[in-house]
């Protein structure tokens, strides 16, 4: 078959490999002049460090399948991600650990203390927690939701933290010991040569042509016998029905000798500083050797008609709409609706690979079956 992928960031290169070992034909187009999507990096010409273009990302994943599917295409380097905050006028760790509780607090406790301390701090009344705010009161307390995260989400989202879901904050464990790695997953690890190196690879193959610098038009993608569609979810349907909320970023970069931060995230909670983060990108590739530093200073806001989409908001009241273009969507024939912006969700790099192996599997299935490809493998519900 003849396929179009729309979208050359990891969902497109992931299904487009798939099915291009399927023995079909993929073409994959991408308004951009890269492939990678937001996981794109390049080397900074003014400093040499491989910098995360479009902002940080480190790879972490349970998923034994996907860790060998990524090593398969680039040699990963063991990283971990040691974030810190600057908050309140002091520097602590970040996921809340047992040295963030101690030092906040001024406190010396053990384990099993601060268990209880923390149980304490939190607001018990709160059940079921219906909101980021009220997952944080439940499980943190008020001191602590107010340095680390009610400045830096309102920063993040430009809304209240009460009109979020909880599950953004389920993101973030609390950990009742001095481990300081950001994430939990068994594997961890950054691409030696960076994300773009690895997405080339995974798009070289015979079966695979990649046009970059191509916009998506609707008369050419008729040509084709599905489409797989790793754009925005309401831009497919031009809008028609309004525009579900994206944050964009916009990155101030700055170059430095030696080094800046000391770290390679530092937030800063603090509502009054305009930027959620400085990233110092040569800290993501500690093998390497740099002189000079290279720095992003990000800054977070809603997404116009002419931004990069980078985070879905899917605020409560955003649901309807959502509804609506999922209605739409099921009614289309010959597309398929994947990834972070296609399907509308807040997914991790493990994830959308996941998804991605997924969808081609099933694609083979329902082809041998001669039965139609849904609009959506996972719903965006
Ligand atoms: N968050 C926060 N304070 C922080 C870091 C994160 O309040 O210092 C909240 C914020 O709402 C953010 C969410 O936790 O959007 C998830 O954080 P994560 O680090 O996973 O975000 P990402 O790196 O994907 O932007």
């Amino acid at each position: 078959m003849d396929i179009l992928l729309v979208g050359a960031g990891l969902s497109g290169a992931v299904i487009g490999r798939s099915l291009a070992l399927q023995g079909h034909k993929i073409t994959v187009i991408d308004g951009r002049d890269h492939v990678g999507g937001n996981c794109h990096t390049a080397r900074d010409p003014d400093t040499g460090v491989m910098v995360h273009i479009y902002g940080p990302h480190i790879f972490h994943t349970d998923d034994d399948e996907v860790w060998d599917y990524v090593n398969g295409f680039a040699k990963f380097q063991s990283f971990k991600n040691r974030v810190k905050t600057t908050a309140q006028g002091a520097v602590y760790a970040l996921p809340i650990n047992l040295h963030t509780i101690n030092q906040f607090f001024g406190k010396t406790m053990r384990p099993t203390e601060a268990q209880t301390f923390l149980a304490a701090q939190a607001d018990a009344t709160i059940v079921e927690p219906q909101n980021f705010e009220e997952q944080a009161l439940r499980f943190v307390g008020r001191d602590l939701y107010e340095a680390f995260f009610e400045g830096y989400t309102i920063k993040q989202w430009g809304c209240s933290p009460r009109a979020l879901p909880a599950s953004i904050l389920k993101r973030l464990p609390v950990r009742f010991n001095y481990e300081d790695n950001y994430f939990f997953h068994k594997h961890q690890g950054m691409p030696r040569e960076g994300y773009t190196a690895m997405i080339t690879r995974i798009l070289d193959h015979e079966n695979i042509d990649v046009q970059l610098n191509t916009l998506f038009d609707a008369k050419v993608a008729a040509r084709f016998d599905h489409v797989f569609w790793s754009g925005p979810l309401d831009g497919y349907f031009d809008y028609k029905l309004g525009r579900l909320g994206y944050r964009t970023l916009d990155f101030e970069k700055f170059t430095a000798q030696g080094d800046y931060q000391g770290c390679a995230v530092m937030n800063y909670g603090d509502e009054k500083v305009p930027y959620t983060r400085i990233t110092e990108h040569k800290h993501f590739s500690p093998w390497e050797d740099h002189e000079n530093t290279t720095c992003y200073r990000e800054f977070s806001r809603a997404a116009g008609p002419a931004d990069i989409p980078y985070y879905p908001i899917r605020l409560v009241e955003e649901k309807s709409l959502l509804s609506d273009y999922i209605a739409l969507a099921e009614g289309a024939t010959g597309v398929t609706f994947v990834g972070r912006l296609g399907t509308y969700r807040y997914l991790d790099m493990d994830v959308t690979i996941r998804e991605a192996l997924d969808t081609a599997a099933l694609f083979g299935k329902k082809l041998a079956a001669s039965a139609p490809m849904p609009a959506f493998v996972k719903s965006p519900l």
